[in-house]
């Protein structure tokens, strides 16, 4: 069998043209002759449904020419991870070689390059992305496909790719078989785009419909891109037939991305969708305390008081990647002035970041909070009436927009149902005339703002 397929090869190569012999043909072997059924063996399954549909003809005309009693192609797809399956050692034709550099080329090659830090060890756990972690723990054991995909999305800095690299490295230690294939979306966009450019895309296919996981990192990002979504659809359906696991990231629900087709969001939303939700008070402490434990490692001897990292807990809320960058500045100041980390130290070293994380709070957030404590309705919040129980939650609530937000008078009253800025100023100098001799109130206003910058 073996001489009469090394007899066939320059054949198909003069049949097909040596782009597609190499990128098609080149891996197959033939097994057997029966019944006038040539049983040609094949690395993967979509190769074996491509050379079928594509090359069946060739494939009897010139085994037909070696004088073999030829009429029909069936295949077997043989077992095995298909990179090492591919015989291109074996063959004895001049572009063997060739086969080798085109063969879809291995998943630790393809993959994004992963980040050593980010692993399940330094991923701290609390309620705000338990069950994303339980998820993704889950999946990266492998075992039955139970949700697919696992769709994690959730704002920028939460942990998205954390957990994606996380489950990427856990797979391929404990399944070093296992073809696993991380990247962002931006980066599929570029190899497909690439791929169509330099006429491989073939070769694309190939690649991305033989993994056993696939991890896409920041899914919004092909919104509004049409070929590659069309592209990435397919590549979707076709893994999800296969009973492959998918990883999808992005910075909302399915449902919530704009510009993005609606077969593509039924399809990303039949898995089991899991949001990471805002840090709150108690994660972003124990985050701060694990980090001060590996920085400590590269500053030894430096100290940092508890009240620091509740300090920071408190004001840094927006994202954990602000909060590590925090934590880094402090340190590496620290070693620089050769002095202990104290409170002082950590606002004057900080007050960049501590002035920006202040004014993350929008307007509408403000009025929808205000609304909830008053238990009147947003549209009341906003609306004409001047009912004193409305006029003073209304006024509180353009009070801490003031305070909260860098939006401008004209630009809150435009919030307000469109009141003019002074409306807005008459507002905020009333609750701050009240707040000086009422305490309640002044209380009030306190626990909202907490709440808000929680
Ligand atoms: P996203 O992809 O959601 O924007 P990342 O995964 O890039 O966020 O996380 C930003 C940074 O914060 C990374 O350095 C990551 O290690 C860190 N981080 C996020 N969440 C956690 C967590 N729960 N425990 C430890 N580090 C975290
Ligand atoms: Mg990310």
């Amino acid at each position: 069998m073996d001489k009469l397929w090394a007899g066939a090869r320059p054949e198909l190569e003069a049949l097909v043209g040596t782009n597609n012999y190499v990128t098609w043909l080149a891996p197959l072997s033939l097994r057997a002759i029966e019944g006038g059924a040539a049983d040609i063996s094949c690395p993967t399954r979509f190769l074996s449904d491509w050379v079928s549909r594509h090359y069946s003809r060739p494939i009897i005309d010139a085994l037909s020419r070696q004088g073999a009693a030829v009429e029909r192609v069936s295949f077997t797809v043989a077992t095995g991870r298909p990179a090492t399956a591919i015989p291109a050692a074996a063959s004895p034709a001049p572009s063997a070689q060739a086969a080798r550099a085109r063969a879809p080329q291995r998943d630790d090659e393809m993959s994004a390059p992963l980040d050593a830090r980010y692993t399940f060890d330094n991923f701290v756990v609390g309620k705000p992305n338990e069950l994303a972690h339980a998820a993704a723990r889950r999946v990266a054991e492998g075992g039955p496909v139970t949700f697919n995909p696992l769709f994690l999305y959730g704002g920028v800095g939460l942990g998205k790719t954390h957990l994606m690299h996380a489950i990427a490295c856990e797979r391929r230690a404990r399944d070093p078989e296992a073809r696993v294939l991380y990247l962002s979306a931006e980066q599929f966009m570029y190899r497909f785009v690439q791929a169509l450019r330099e006429r491989t895309v073939m070769d694309f296919k190939e690649m991305f419909r033989t993994v056993d996981l696939l991890m896409v990192d920041d899914v919004q990002f092909i919104a509004g891109k049409e070929s590659t979504q069309e592209e990435f659809f397919h590549t979707f359906n076709a893994l999800v037939d296969q009973g492959k696991q998918i990883i999808i990231s992005a910075d909302r629900a399915p449902g919530e991305i704009k510009d993005l087709e609606d077969r593509i969001k039924s399809r990303l939303s039949c898995g089991l969708i899991v949001d990471l939700h805002p840090t709150d008070y108690e994660l972003r402490l124990s985050i701060l305390q694990s980090k001060t434990d590996q920085f400590r490692q590269t500053y030894p001897g430096l100290q940092l008081g508890q009240g620091v990292l509740e300090f920071l807990a408190h004001r840094i809320t927006s994202n954990v990647r602000v909060l590590e960058g925090a934590l880094q500045r402090l340190f590496a100041f620290a070693s620089l002035m050769g002095r202990e980390i104290d409170l002082d130290m950590t606002q004057e070293c900080l007050a960049d970041i501590l002035r920006a994380s202040d004014r993350k709070v929008s307007v509408e957030e403000i009025q929808r909070k205000v609304a909830e404590h008053y238990n009147i309705r947003l549209s009341d919040l906003v609306g004409p009436k001047r009912v004193r129980t409305l006029a003073r939650p209304r006024q509180i609530a353009m009070y801490l927009a003031k305070q909260m937000t860098s939006r401008s008078l004209p630009e809150i009253g435009r919030r307000f149902g469109g009141r003019d800025h002074t409306t807005i100023m008459h507002g905020v100098r009333k609750i701050e005339e009240l707040c000086a001799e009422d305490h309640g109130l002044a209380e009030d206003v306190q626990l909202l703002r907490r709440a808000l910058e929680a």
